[in-house]
């Protein structure tokens, strides 16, 4: 089957893994881009970061009464918009391991250039479900990516999922949210995490409920400092405290 499938492979000229167009092999051969993946030049020039000193927001916009971690920072880089949206749909929808490693060192290389520091770097744990129907975390891929940028070691298993949470896209109100998200995590007992630096990492951001909750039990576990490290989200406000 192998040989059948680079067979065709050959005779068919590649498409673009996320918009489905014709790419120039040129193009994939100068990014090196892992596994089979395809981007087009038009796909790869629509991947424009945000300004240096637009990529640190606030986690919560707006941080509830007795919050333990009011002003945890998050780095996001990217607009959920245009490729990014279509990507981590293909992502997601189409199982597409080899564009999850892609994106994880695109970002791994900007959290490089922007200097982020930590001890450890925790993914956002996929509920079992989930992990079933895709056979991979995306945010355990981006964060072995970063790894491999910043030299910081991931622990896949410090954050457990304490029960299953509906989609937060299938929720509408933003309290809703917060509620669905309330005791989703705990750490793993066998893990003595005082006084660590950690970076939570995720694909995306939607309200920034997900990464606090992360947050808040690791900080309650005795780290000593929490960020949020995504690749997209669609969050507009600006941390002027950067991490
Ligand atoms: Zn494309």
């Amino acid at each position: 089957m192998g040989i059948l499938k680079d067979a065709v492979s050959l005779l068919l000229p590649p498409v673009c893994s996320v918009c489905g167009k014709l790419a120039d092999t040129s193009d994939r051969m100068k990014m090196k881009l892992p596994g089979d993946l395809v981007l087009c030049f038009d796909c790869l020039s629509r991947m424009v970061p945000e300004d240096k000193d637009r990529r640190w927001l606030l986690c919560l916009s707006n941080p509830y009464i007795g919050d333990p971690i009011p002003s945890m920072p998050l780095y996001m880089p990217f607009r959920y918009e245009g490729f990014f949206k279509d990507a981590i749909a293909s992502v997601k929808f189409k199982k597409d391991r080899d564009l999850a490693v892609f994106l994880g060192s695109v970002l791994g290389k900007l959290a490089q250039e922007d200097n982020i520091t930590g001890d450890i770097i925790v993914p956002i744990p996929l509920s079992h479900e989930r992990q079933k129907q895709r056979g991979f975390n995306q945010a355990l891929i981006i964060a072995q990516e970063m790894s491999k940028k910043l030299h910081i070691p991931v622990a896949k298993d410090i954050l457990i999922r304490t029960r299953d949470t509906l989609r937060q896209s299938e929720l509408k109100m933003d309290e809703s949210r917060a509620s669905n998200m309330k005791d989703a995590f705990a750490v793993a007992p066998d893990w003595d995490i005082s006084g660590s630096r950690i970076l939570i990492v995720d694909d995306v951001v939607t309200t920034g409920h997900t990464l606090h909750e992360a947050g808040e039990v690791l900080t309650r576990a005795g780290a000593l400092s929490v960020a949020g490290i995504v690749l997209c989200g669609n969050r507009y406000v600006k941390n002027d405290d950067p991490f």
